[in-house]
């Protein structure tokens, strides 16, 4: 994409016509995704309501009927696989801002019918990591995303204290222990009794868990988890 159209695109302006981020056909309904990868999506309609993950039936997970996360609902609109396993790598990794701008689109469609929080809080990347990205993509999903919703974006509530290894690369076990203290919650101001806590991708969680223990320490009552995919 020329850097005008990334321009365009970033403004929401149509300068090119709509084409399939997947199979690189016309798009469909003024999208990047054509009808037959819609229909094709791996939408995560039936999934844990406490964590999202894919499930045969409609419930709670085992893992969250044992121990319950310290977020209270989440929702993931893909499961991570083809095409979200390409879809988001090229956002978050490349650059694609067609692919973020669709990937917001699919969240506020799916989205739409979830309980409203009075605002969306995007999981920050610590400082060091935002200067050497120069963007923050889960800020590139959920301002389009609280614009389409008409919810206010609170990117002022959350920080990120402590700089944490790439949890790809840990276990389970040391992805916990890797974020612990992570976050905080510095004393904002209008502090909204419910929010959701938006991020790209949710692998076991870890991360958004203690996201979330920093924003009910600072008084929140209640935190959702509003993603793209779930790593099932
Ligand atoms: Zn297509
Ligand atoms: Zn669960």
């Amino acid at each position: 994409m020329s850097r005008l159209a990334a321009f365009g695109h970033r403004l929401g302006l149509a300068l090119l016509p709509a084409r399939c981020l997947v199979c690189r056909e016309p798009g469909s309904r003024g999208q990047d995704l054509c009808g037959a990868c819609r229909t094709d999506l791996p939408f995560n309609r039936v999934a844990c309501a406490r964590c999202a993950l894919p499930l045969p039936v409609a419930g709670l997970c085992g893992a969250c009927l044992r121990q319950p996360p310290p977020f209270t609902a989440s929702r993931a609109v893909l499961v991570y696989r083809f095409p979200a396993d390409q879809l988001l790598p090229r956002f978050k990794f490349h650059g694609d801002l067609a692919a973020g701008r669709l990937l917001s689109q699919l969240m506020a469609e799916e989205l739409a019918d979830a309980p409203r929080p009075p605002a969306l809080v995007p999981l920050p990347l610590h400082p060091a990591r935002l200067r050497q990205r120069g963007d923050d993509p889960a800020l590139e999903l959920a301002r389009p995303l609280a614009r389409a919703l008409g919810l206010p974006l609170r990117d002022d509530l959350l920080r990120r204290v402590r700089a944490t290894s790439p949890q790809s690369e840990l276990d389970a076990a040391s992805r916990r222990h890797n974020v612990r203290s992570a976050f905080s919650a510095p004393n904002p101001r209008a502090l909204p009794g419910h929010v959701a806590l938006v991020d790209d991708v949710m692998t076991t969680g870890a991360t958004l868990a203690e996201a979330t223990r920093a924003l009910l320490r600072a008084g929140v009552a209640r935190v959702d988890l509003w993603v793209a995919a779930r790593v099932p």
